[in-house]
């Protein structure tokens, strides 16, 4: 199955109509995305034998967010080999975790602004979003608590992110609009293979990020599992599961994002979000 937020409502789509989830229900979901989460079994049960008489056209970029306030949401750094490798830093031997904080997020179709330090960057990620509360959850149960993925960047201000003492990974990526998510949120079985699918940023057309999420260095069940050891991962929560090699900020010159500029960030049977870019 595949969903989206359109006009903060929850959507099934259907090709290129969409249902809306409460009015189909009549109340019994919805429409908030994030209450149908909470209740994501009894929605699939239900969704199988919706009337699917009910369905509206859906309008070109209609889409918001499809969990457009989640309750945490986490991110694993240097997840890929080769992105490591770009940053000159070895393989992290556990997952290296910080959080985008949820104003951050926006919609697929999102134009973000820059800060004046003019060093953003991309970072093209397969989103994880959680459909049953996870504590202590092993690798081989993990994937029971997953909902679906969607396709995010972690849009990335360089600056702020490696100033001292301490690096400062969750506010240098939280500037608003850095956490665009979408289009929709996908089903694992939709997926030929949820392990391994193909991943790629383009920026202005040139290919500047491509791999498969099957390098990924921890997979997701490994990240629930680590992650859910110490705490309870939520219903809606997102994972952002990491980038592959190809930032502006590893590039000699490094190259960072320019007002104007069109960002494009696909996964295979996912789908495309799509970023422009503008002076704050
Ligand atoms: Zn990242």
């Amino acid at each position: 199955m595949r969903c989206a937020n359109i006009g903060g409502r929850f959507v099934i789509l259907n090709g290129t109509e969409s249902i809306d989830v409460a009015e189909a229900s009549s109340g019994q979901f919805g429409p908030d995305p994030l209450a149908v989460l909470d209740r994501w079994q009894e929605f699939l049960q239900w969704a199988r034998e919706v009337n699917r008489d009910s369905r509206t056209p859906v309008a070109g970029h209609a889409f918001g967010p499809p969990i457009p306030h989640p309750r945490q949401v986490f991110a694993i750094g240097l997840n890929y080999g080769a992105h490591a490798a770009e940053a000159n830093i070895d393989p992290p031997a556990a997952p290296a975790v910080f959080t985008k904080f949820p104003a951050s997020i926006t919609g697929p179709d999102a134009v973000v602004a820059l800060p004046a330090t003019g060093t953003a960057d991309w970072e093209v990620e397969l989103v994880v979003v959680i459909g049953a509360e996870a504590r202590n959850v092993s690798a081989a149960a993990a994937w029971n608590h997953v909902a679906g993925f969607t396709v995010g960047q972690d849009l990335s201000e360089r600056q702020r992110q490696m100033v001292g003492p301490v690096p400062q990974f969750s506010l240098g990526k939280s500037y608003e609009g850095f956490t665009p998510i979408g289009p929709e949120l996908v089903t694992l079985d939709e997926l030929e293979d949820p392990t391994d699918l193909a991943i790629e940023c383009r920026l202005n057309g040139d290919v500047v990020q491509v791999g498969r999420t099957s390098d990924l260095i921890f997979d997701v069940p490994s990240l629930i599992e680590h992650l859910s050891a110490v705490l309870t991962l939520l219903p809606g929560d997102l994972i952002f599961t990491g980038t592959p090699a190809g930032v502006g900020v590893a590039r000699t010159p490094p190259v960072y994002l320019q007002p104007g500029d069109v960002l494009v960030s696909t996964i295979e049977g996912i789908g495309e979000i799509s970023q422009q870019f503008r002076r704050a």
